[in-house]
Formats: structure tokens, sequence, C-alpha cells
């Protein structure tokens, strides 16, 4: 189906902007592409005879004869789309609609090394072959790892064992597939820029509230990555002087007081010494899926403790987002990943800190929104990665690199 020549980068680039963009017309298609309107014609019939594309409704812009709008065949190609955090590695197939259509998840293998690579391929390839799906309609594999500075990196642990100088191409080896890699929280802003409340938006900042925080910055309309892609480091400001250990190898950054790890461990603590919450002295934090669950639904049944030590984070979040907001001029602020789901206990502390901190002219146009996409802005975030480089010329070169190996700090 998709072979390798000119034409077939032209077909990419046109099934590019359909996955981003269902059910635009020709003449958006053409300049978009920057391709002349009988070509885009051409590579549109081509894929519709192949069944990728199909015509949608009527265009909604304009007056008198509407143009006809294409948008993707459901189910004519899906990517891999893996999450892997400090926790579990979860393995995704995704239709390009983005709809999940078969996932597995397993605990990733500590100090991994490329027999773990090797592994984690197998459950890959695994996937494939029980979703009963053609190999040969999966485009490629995009991975969202966790932050660069997390000492349980996933990147970092296997950079560190490996020969290879790039874990996507020794994956891509392995599987026969280009292969992407980027941070969690780039690919969460991707998510929000793309199909989420940032859309649109192009100077956005986008907060991971996950087991850390993490931060995607949308800058002129991209995603601002830095000089080595460590950029968004949010989770390390050093906000404390408290003397507690992060997972950095610092102390007092912000995540040592405002993560999600660390409101689980306070409402231990807090329910230990005798706090009255809905949790009771079973609440472990050590089993973080459950004890997450656990806690949104204690907040949204109004236990007091937990809101309280909600909005305590969030107070300290928003001093973090005061600064970015000083330093980058955004115009909007999204609350999204895993913590999203409780938003509104988050948001008014954090917008209680913007108030209270930062300059009026500066904030005041800065508005702030509650993702919808909670874990699933991870999951598109690694979708949307292999769709933004499928027409990239060396997409049909394996293996790929996207991002330069992340070295390690000792
Ligand atoms: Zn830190």
């Amino acid at each position: 189906m998709l072979g390798g020549n000119k034409k077939l980068s032209y077909k990419k680039a046109v099934l590019k902007q359909l996955y981003f963009d269902a059910g635009i017309s020709c003449a958006e298609i053409s300049h978009r592409i920057n391709r002349s309107i009988p070509l885009t014609t051409r590579i549109l019939d081509e894929l519709l005879n192949e069944n990728l594309v199909m015509e949608g409704g009527p265009g909604s812009t304009g007056l008198g004869r509407k143009p006809k709008t294409y948008v993707l065949q459901e189910n004519s190609f899906f990517v891999v789309s893996v999450v892997i955090d400090q926790f579990l590695t979860r393995i995704h197939l995704v239709s390009n609609q983005n709809k999940k259509v078969a996932s597995a998840q397993f605990e990733w293998v500590p100090g991994s090394n490329e027999e773990a690579l090797v592994l984690f391929s197998q459950r890959v390839e695994e996937l494939i072959a029980d979703s009963g799906i053609d190999k040969s309609i999966i485009l490629g594999v995009g991975m969202a790892v966790s932050g660069a500075f997390d000492s349980t990196n996933a990147l970092g642990l296997l950079y560190q064992g490996m020969s290879e100088k790039s874990i996507a191409q020794f994956i891509s080896r392995q599987l026969q597939l280009p292969v992407f890699i980027d941070t969690i929280s780039s690919l969460v802003a991707l998510a929000e820029f793309r199909f989420g409340k940032a859309n649109r938006h192009h100077n956005t900042m986008v907060l991971n509230l996950s087991w850390d925080i993490g931060l995607g910055m949308i800058l002129n309309g991209e995603i601002f990555r830095g000089h080595k892609y460590y950029a968004g480091e949010f989770s390390h400001l050093p906000l404390f002087e408290n003397n507690k250990l992060c997972t950095c190898g610092k102390t007092g950054c912000l995540e040592t007081e405002a993560s999600v790890l660390v409101l689980m461990e306070k409402i231990r603590e807090g329910i230990q010494s005798g706090r009255n919450s809905i949790l009771n002295n079973d609440f472990d934090p050590t089993d973080p899926e459950r004890a997450f669950g656990l806690i949104v639904h204690a907040a949204l049944h109004g236990d007091q403790f937990v809101i309280e030590l909600i909005a305590d984070a969030g107070y300290q979040i928003g001093r973090g987002v005061a600064i970015l907001i000083h330093l980058l001029n955004p115009d909007l602020i999204v609350l999204s990943g895993r913590g999203a789901i409780i938003g509104k206990f988050w948001i008014t502390s954090i917008q209680y800190a913007i108030n209270r901190l930062c300059i009026p002219a500066i904030a005041e146009d800065v508005k702030m929104e509650i993702s919808q996409m909670n874990y699933n802005a991870e999951i598109i975030g690694a979708t949307a990665l292999v769709m933004e480089k499928i027409d990239s010329t060396s997409f049909d070169q394996y293996p790929i690199k996207l991002i330069e190996p992340i070295p390690i700090h000792t």
C-alpha cells in the first residue's frame, strides 16, 4: 500500500492534514501541503481508490456552493502509541481517529538494557498479533517517556546500558517500523495543541498534573523543547528551602511539595496523625494508580482534608505558573494529564497564586482551562507524534531518530 517514492510522500502529507483536521477541502489541503490543486486532486483520488480517505460532509465556510471535503477512512491505518511513566509501560493500538482498539500494560524492568528493549518489542508484536490488525497498515510507533531528570526515567536508564546510539533506532530495527520518542509532557502539550483546549492557541503552557508536574510549552505555535530537549522541567523549579530530596537529586524542587505522589504521602501522614477523611488507614500510596483513584473519589465527594491538600499543592504550582507568566507571556494555561479529572480543585488555588503574585497587566489576559482528555492526552500525543513525522523524508528510512539520546547526568 505505502511504497517509497515522491507521490508517496505527497500522499502521506495529505493523510497528515486529514488526521489533524478532518473535513477539509482539496483547496485547503493544497494550500497546506504547498502543492497545486490538480496534483492534490490526483492524490486525493488515489487515496479514495485505496480506501484510505473518504468524502466527508460539505465544507462549512464561504458562500455559494460548498466544496467537497475529505476525512480519513476509519481503521484504514493505525499507530502504536506507547506511554512509559515511572510505574508502568502502556502500549496501545490507536486508529487514525484517535480511538484505542487494543492495549496492554506491564511494569517496566528497572535498570533496563537491550534485553528489556527486545522484550518490549516482543510485547508490541504480541499486541499487534492479538489485535488481528495487519502490520502493514501500522504506520509507526510513538513513545512518550517520563521526563529527562527523573531518576526512574526509562529513556535515561535505557541509554545507560545501551551500546546503540539511539533507543529509537534499536526498537525500530526490532519492529521494522519507524519509532519516535519524546517526553510525556511535550506530547501532552502536542495533544492539547492539536486536538484539545490549546487548539489554535499559539502561546500556551500545558501543565501535565501527574506523578510529577510536567510542562509542555507551546510558543509561537510550536512545541518548545530548548537546546537539548530539556525545556519545561517545571517540576524542578527550586522554590523551597525544605531540604527534601527530589527525584532529580536536588532538594527543594516544586515537586517535593506539590506532585501527586507527594500529595499521596501527605494524605497518608495526615490520616495517621488523626486527620478525618473519607480515606482510612488502608490508604496506600505504594499502589499509586489505586491511590489516585481513591483521591479522586474523596475529592469529588467533598472530603475536606483531601481538598485542602490539593489546594495547598495548587497554590505552590501557581507560584511556578506565575514565573512562567512573567517570563513567557502566555494567553492560556491548560491543566492536563491524570490530575485534570479533579481540575476544578487545582484551578482555584492556581488562579489565587496568579492573582496574588503576578503583575496584573501581564496576567489579566491569561485564561485557564481544564482538559477533558485526562489520561488520553498522553496516548493521543504519542499517536500525533508519529503523524507529525509521517511526511518527513526520513520516514521510510529505518532507523529513524527524532531526538538525540539523553545523556546521563551524575
Ligand atoms: Zn528536582
